[in-house]
């Protein structure tokens, strides 16, 4: 098979090693990649949101299989695209995209099917949304309802805190996902996240994890696009995973299916769990960053296949070999993210690291530049690393860490504490 995949981070260079373990590809293209990725596969350039480009490149290079990374091409309908030329493509339809494009519209597929999930409202104006604050009471959760890069959601601890956040979205302050607001009850529990493929019918969990998404240690300071992960997630039990499959994720995706916008792709299914009780945070459309890293190395060269069958309507076939194990990712980020940061500082000691199928350095933010890797980006390097027990892969990947030599760099050093405690 010949085989595209679409981004340049830390996922797309795992999706890249993942596939290239499985001897069914034959040869592989990332556009646009990373410096990382160079090193192991074929980088172009490309404008991956272009669904015309997608699809004219993906022709000329006589791709069987296209694996798309990041959300914004899938809203674009780069995946419609494909397959309207009948390319074979894993991501879903931009209808299907909208379950993370749009708070509103999964809310309203939840509510249709009784899922579990936060009371809501939804307003398209400022009084209404601040009237329903007012009788709800704090704390309250305000969300711009559409794609606002991981930032348009305010957790309250006052009603005049979520009121101010109410009149800064429909101000403008998320653009156009703020044109309309999601006002959800706050809910109390633990977060995990679970990864179950879709081929329109048929739902195959392949695996959960937990990040940490704040840029301090004891999980404090200010969010960011996640500072590490690890998998499995140890409050998601076999109760659990089975409630949150029976109850959340088989019936919306029943009433995708119903929709006429059958979705077909990985499902990131963000849930809070309390006494033993899944609930949906949200669903996101694609993998996870850095959750991704940690699920490419515990499933190796089968991911390929995976996710082969879902683009294929397979699925009812496949199955997941799981390994005993677990994984970790530690994220390496310049200093200064997730604020201003410095971009172009050298990394180095990379040539030396341990990588094979237990270690593992995922580029993320890097560029190659005269024989040098610099750093081009806030999230830089994932240290990834897998081990019988958690505490075996942490300590892995914290020797990948420390075996770089990058004094510009910042990183977690307690990520996993919730599970290794
Ligand atoms: P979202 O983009 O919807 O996943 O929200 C980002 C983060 O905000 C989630 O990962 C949760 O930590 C938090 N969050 C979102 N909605 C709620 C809610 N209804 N109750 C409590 N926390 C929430």
């Amino acid at each position: 098979m010949n085989i595209l995949i679409l981004g340049s981070g830390g996922r797309e260079h795992s999706l890249a090693w993942a596939t290239l373990q499985n001897p069914k590809c034959d040869k592989l293209i990332v556009a646009p990649g990373n410096a990382g990725i160079a090193q192991i596969a074929e980088c172009a350039r490309l404008d991956i949101e272009d669904p015309g480009a997608v699809t004219e490149f993906a022709g000329e290079n006589a791709i069987d299989l296209v694996i798309i990374g990041p959300e914004a091409p899938l809203a674009a309908g780069v995946a419609d695209r494909l397959r309207e030329a009948g390319i074979l493509v894993f991501g879903p339809s931009a209808a299907a995209a909208r379950l993370e494009a749009s708070k509103s519209f999964t809310k309203e597929i939840c509510a249709a099917v009784n899922a579990p999930t936060a009371g809501y409202g939804h307003f398209t104006e400022a009084e209404a949304a601040k009237a329903h604050i007012r009788a709800q009471g704090a704390p309250i959760v305000v969300k711009a309802d559409g794609l606002a890069a991981g930032k348009g959601v305010i957790i309250a601890e006052t009603v005049e805190a979520a009121c101010a956040a109410v009149d800064d979205m429909f101000g403008g302050a998320f653009g156009g996902a703020g044109a309309e607001v999601v006002i959800e009850e706050f809910m109390t529990g633990e977060e995990a996240s679970f990864f179950v493929l879709v081929d329109g019918e048929t739902c195959l969990p392949i695996g959960t994890a937990q990040d940490h998404k704040r840029i301090g240690e004891g999980d404090t300071g200010p969010n960011t696009g996640g500072m590490g992960a690890y998998s499995p997630a140890p409050i998601m039990d076999e109760a659990v995973t089975q409630k949150a499959l029976d109850e959340i994720v088989r019936p919306t995706m029943a009433e995708m299916v119903r929709r006429g916008m059958p979705y077909q792709g990985v499902l990131y299914v963000g849930l809070m769990i309390e006494n033993g009780q899944p609930r949906l945070v949200e669903y996101n459309v694609r993998f996870g960053d850095p959750e991704c890293q940690v699920l490419m190395l515990r499933l190796g060269a089968q991911a390929l296949d995976l996710m082969h069958a879902c683009a294929d309507g397979r699925l009812a076939e496949a199955q997941v070999t799981w390994a005993e194990d677990h994984a970790m990712t530690v994220v390496m980020a310049a200093s200064g993210y997730p604020g201003d940061y410095a971009k172009g500082t050298e990394i180095r000691g990379l040539d030396s690291l341990p990588e094979d199928s237990f270690h593992m350095m995922f580029h993320a933010g890097t560029k190659a530049e005269g024989g040098k890797v610099l750093a081009n980006g806030g999230r830089v390097l994932n240290a990834t690393a897998r081990g019988t027990t958690l505490q075996e892969a942490r300590d892995r990947a914290y020797a990948l860490v420390d075996a770089v030599d990058w004094p510009d760099g910042v990183h977690r050093r307690d990520i996993g504490w919730r599970a290794l405690d």
